[in-house]
C-alpha cells in the first residue's frame, strides 16, 4: 500500500465523455489537473472519431452534470424520448411510454458535442487543467504515478501525478496494469451480436421522418433495429445483430431483401441506396461487458467503462460512469479529499452497483428485442404502473427506477426481486379468489323468493 493523502496534481488518462467530466470536477475543486488523451482534439477534427453518434441520457447522467453546472445546456441541446415506438413487420406502430409521470423522459444527446462541452468547460480553467492531446498511455507505475506516454511523432514523454485515474474505456491502459497485480479479478464476456449505424436522412422537406420525441425500435426476437433523433432532423439508426447474420448479408440484394422483410418502414426512409451504401462499406463492432475488482490500486483507481464496460442496453453506460464522477467527488468533499480514504471508499460504494447495472444491461437486451413482443410483458408493465401510481413511494417499476432515479443500481435490482415475490405471493391469491368468484356466478344462487318458497 502506499500514503497519498491529499493529492495535488491529477492525472486523467483519456479526455472521452468520463475523463472531460472528471476534469470539470476536479478543476472546480481547484486542483491541478492533466487530460492525457489518446486522438487528436475532436473540437478540431472533421468527424468524430468514435463509437455511436447519439446517446440516451437519463437522470443520473444529469445528477452529474448539474454538479459541474452543464446540465441546463446539455439537456436544451438534446431532444427528449418519451416513449418507446414499437414498429411491428406490418409497419402498424404503438407506443410505450417511458414513465408516468411528465418529467420522466430520456433525452437523445449528440456525444461529440457533448463531449467538445465538456472539454471546453474544463479548459476555461487555464491556470488548472492542461489537456494533452496526441499523448497515448503506455505505462503506469500504479504506486508512485509515473506514466510513459506515445505522441504524435513516436515520441515517449515521462510524467507523474499525485493521483491517476484511469477515464480510458473499455480497452483501459491503466486497467491492464492494475490486472497484473494479484488480488485484482476481472472478466469479460463479447456478446454474439454485433451493430452497425445508419444514418437516416430527413424526409424531402428537410423535416423528421418519424416523429422524433420517441426512441424508434423495430423488435425481432433475435436482433433488433433502434433509431434516436438528431437535432438536423436526422435519425441515428443501429442495427444490433448476431454476427453470423451480418456475415450472411454480403450483397446489394441480400441487404435489400432483408430490410424489405423485415424493416419494411425503416427501409423507406433510411433510403434503399443510401441503406446498401452504408450497410456493405461498414464492418459490425462488438459489443463487450466488463467486471472488475476493485477499483483501485496504490494511486490509481479506474472510472466509467475502464471499470464496468457494458452492453448498451439499458442506455446506462455513459449515466453510470457520469455517477461515478459524482459519486467520486462526493466522497473528496466527505472524506477531506484523503485519498487513501476516498480510493477504498469508492470501491466498495460503485462496485456492487456497477455489477448490477452490468447485469440489468444484458437482460435488458432480451427485453427490447423479444419481451416487448410478448403479451406477458404488457400486462406486467400494466400492473407496474397501476401499482406506482397507487404507491409511488413503494412501488417503482425497475426501468423508472434505474432511469429516472438515484436508487442504488443493486437496491433496484433487490427492489425488483421484492416486487416479483409479491407479484408471485399474489397470483395464487388472485387465483383462487378468481375461481371463488366464478363459482359463485356460474351455479344458481338462491334468490330472495328461494328463501320465502323455503320459509313456507
Ligand atoms: P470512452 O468514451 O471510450 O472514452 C475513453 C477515452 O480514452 C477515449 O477518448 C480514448 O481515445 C481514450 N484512451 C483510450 N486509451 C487511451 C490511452 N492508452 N491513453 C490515453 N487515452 C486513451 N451510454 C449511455 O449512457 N446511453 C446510451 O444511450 C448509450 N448508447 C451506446 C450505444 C452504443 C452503440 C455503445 C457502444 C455505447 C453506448 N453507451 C451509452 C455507452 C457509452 O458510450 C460509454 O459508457 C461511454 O462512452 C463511456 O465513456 P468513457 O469516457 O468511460 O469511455
Amino acid at each position: 500500500s502506499v500514503h497519498v493523502g491529499q493529492p495535488k496534481r491529477i492525472a486523467i488518462i483519456g479526455g472521452g465523455l468520463v475523463g472531460a467530466l472528471n476534469a470539470c470536477f476536479f478543476a472546480q475543486k481547484g486542483f491541478l489537473v492533466d487530460v492525457y488523451e489518446y486522438r487528436a482534439d475532436i473540437r478540431s477534427t472533421e468527424k468524430a472519431v468514435g463509437r455511436s453518434i447519439n446517446l440516451a441520457l437519463s437522470f443520473r447522467g444529469r445528477a452529474a452534470l448539474k454538479a459541474v453546472g452543464l446540465e441546463d445546456y446539455v439537456v436544451s441541446e438534446g431532444i427528449p424520448m418519451r416513449a418507446r415506438m414499437i414498429h411491428d413487420t406490418n409497419e402498424s406502430t404503438h407506443e410505450v411510454p417511458y414513465g408516468i409521470f411528465p418529467d420522466q423522459f430520456i433525452i437523445s444527446i449528440d456525444r461529440r458535442r457533448l463531449n467538445e462541452v465538456m472539454l471546453s468547460l474544463a479548459e476555461k480553467y487555464k491556470e488548472l487543467v492542461t489537456l494533452h492531446f496526441h499523448h497515448k498511455l503506455i505505462k503506469v507505475d500504479l504506486y508512485s504515478g509515473a506514466m510513459k506516454f506515445v505522441t504524435e511523432d513516436g515520441s515517449t514523454v515521462e510524467r507523474s501525478a499525485d493521483l491517476v485515474m484511469g477515464c480510458d474505456g473499455a480497452y483501459s491502459a491503466v486497467r491492464q496494469a492494475m490486472m497484473k497485480q494479484s488480488l485484482f479479478d476481472y472478466s469479460q464476456e463479447f456478446i454474439e451480436h454485433g451493430y452497425i449505424e445508419l444514418e437516416t436522412p430527413p424526409n424531402g422537406c428537410g423535416e423528421y421522418a418519424m416523429p422524433p420525441n420517441f426512441l424508434h425500435i423495430w423488435p425481432r426476437d433475435t436482433f433488433m433495429l433502434i433509431a434516436l433523433p438528431n437535432l438536423d432532423h436526422s435519425f441515428t439508426t443501429t442495427l444490433f445483430m448476431p454476427f453470423r447474420k451480418f456475415e450472411e448479408l454480403t450483397t446489394e440484394a441480400q441487404v435489400l431483401a432483408f430490410f424489405r422483410d423485415t424493416f419494411p418502414d425503416a427501409l423507406k426512409i433510411i433510403g434503399e441506396s443510401n441503406l446498401v451504401q452504408s450497410f456493405l462499406s461498414t464492418k459490425p463492432s462488438s459489443l463487450i461487458s466488463i467486471k472488475c475488482k476493485p477499483y483501485h490500486v496504490g494511486r490509481t483507481v479506474i472510472l466509467g467503462d475502464a471499470a464496468h464496460a457494458m452492453v448498451p442496453f439499458y442506455g446506462q453506460g455513459m449515466n453510470a460512469g457520469f455517477l461515478d464522477c459524482l459519486v467520486f467527488h462526493e466522497l473528496m468533499d466527505s472524506l477531506d479529499c484523503d485519498i487513501d480514504l476516498v480510493l477504498p471508499a469508492f470501491t466498495e460504494r460503485m462496485l456492487p452497483n456497477s455489477h448490477a447495472i452490468i447485469d440489468l444491461a444484458m437482460y435488458n437486451y432480451i427485453e427490447m428485442r423479444h419481451l416487448v413482443n410478448t403479451w406477458s410483458y404488457y400486462l406486467r408493465k400494466k400492473i407496474d404502473n397501476t401499482l406506482y401510481r397507487l404507491f409511488p413511494g413503494t412501488w417503482v417499476p425497475l426501468y423508472t427506477m434505474v432511469t429516472f432515479s438515484m436508487t442504488p443500481y443493486a437496491e433496484c435490482v433487490e427492489n425488483r426481486a421484492w416486487q416479483d415475490k409479491v407479484l408471485r405471493r399474489a397470483k395464487w391469491v388472485i387465483g383462487i379468489s378468481t375461481i371463488a368468484v366464478g363459482l359463485y356466478w356460474f351455479f344458481p344462487r338462491p334468490t330472495v323468493n328461494d328463501y320465502i318458497v323455503g320459509f313456507k
